[in-house]
């Protein structure tokens, strides 16, 4: 039996606005991952099959690799469709807002949703949420959003027509937000949920293959070039910095999507508590933290890079050259030293 985490408040509130909705958007954040995608199109199977129309909108398109993922083709892009996107929200009753605590962490895309007057209905597991929406169900103690939109199925009553599609893609969320069950995944009930997914045909294996053991020969060796090339340790901080420049990125034909695990590979070192991936884009540097025990990887993202995140998992943008984003990092270590 899954307890009452999320109160019940929260659960009638939204499915009171969800059962007189007739037009729902769905939305997730920036540089969607497993989770966004699973949280959002488990979320739209469920919605479409009591009758309502339904549009997924991320800000720009998630990598190759979830595209198994069941409904990641009908998903609209803003950074390529504005209008299409622009005229479904226009049109829509209920935004949902998946796996993001803030507007911004959507973009231009979050400037619409401000403007739009639809409902909004925010599922969400990132600490300390910004208020923008008219039901706000946020707990930062759970694994994955995915795990959030589950629990919202089976508390509104709809557990049994819940379709294997939308178990996969609940099934996704949790699988990548926990890094396969290796992090945020103490919780018992975890796996009461593993087991009802399972119940409705959720391949858990194949699953793992599709999303860990399906990359191309060049994403293999632009890791080892990385690790070899690009790998600072500073073992007095317990920490590992790792970078790589455009330049670097074409050598190894790189797809987007190709750098996806990389910070986490120096938290197998003996010693290295703390992991940075420093990525230089187009138009801005992305960073990647990832920690481990009590170690804030979110407060380092928010302090230098105006970003955040989870405790041991957090992202920020660096507006600049990557040569100084690798500095004002380095710089900084000695102050986080305890
Ligand atoms: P990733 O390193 O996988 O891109 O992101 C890890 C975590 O940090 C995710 O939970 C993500 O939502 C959050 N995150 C990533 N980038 C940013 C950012 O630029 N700003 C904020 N506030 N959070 C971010
Ligand atoms: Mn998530």
């Amino acid at each position: 039996m899954l307890t009452k985490i999320i109160h019940e408040d929260l659960i009638q509130q939204a499915k009171h606005l969800l059962n007189r909705a007739g037009t729902v958007a769905i939305l997730s954040h920036q540089g969607p991952d497993g989770d966004a995608l699973g949280s959002s199109l488990a979320m739209a199977d469920f919605l479409q099959h009591q009758g309502k129309h339904v549009q997924v909108i991320y800000p720009d398109p998630f990598p190759e690799f979830l595209s198994f993922m069941p409904g990641s083709d009908k998903a609209l892009f803003f950074s390529l469709q504005p209008k299409a996107c622009e005229a479904f929200l226009n049109k829509a009753d209920v935004i949902c807002c998946l796996d993001f605590n803030q507007l911004k962490r959507m973009g231009k895309l979050g400037e619409v949703v401000a403007n739009s007057p639809a409902k909004r209905i925010m599922m969400d597991h990132h600490p300390e949420p910004d208020t923008f929406a008219n039901v706000q169900i946020s707990y930062p103690q759970l694994s994955s959003t995915s795990e959030i939109v589950f629990r919202y199925i089976c508390r509104s009553g709809y557990f049994d027509e819940m379709t294997k599609e939308c178990a996969e893609c609940v099934y996704t969320g949790i699988m990548t937000d926990t890094g396969a069950f290796t992090y945020n995944s103490n919780n018992a009930e975890l796996y009461f949920i593993v087991s009802q997914l399972i119940q409705k045909g959720v391949d858990k294996d194949a699953l793992y293959i599709k999303v860990f053991n399906n990359w191309s020969a060049d994403r293999m060796r632009l890791m080892g070039f990385v690790l070899n090339n690009r790998m600072k340790l500073f073992p007095e901080y317990h920490t590992a910095i790792l970078s790589i420049s455009l330049d670097d990125l074409k050598d190894f034909k790189f797809q987007y999507g190709d750098t996806e695990g990389f910070v986490n590979m120096p938290l197998s070192i003996s010693g290295i508590h703390f992991s940075v991936f420093i990525r230089e884009d187009v138009d801005k540097i992305k960073l990647s933290f990832r920690s481990q025990g009590t170690f804030p990887a979110n407060k380092v993202a928010f302090e230098l890079f105006n970003g955040g995140g989870h405790l041991n998992a957090a992202g920020g943008e660096y507006y600049g050259k990557l040569g100084d984003a690798i500095r004002i990092l380095e710089e900084a270590l000695p102050s986080y030293a305890n």
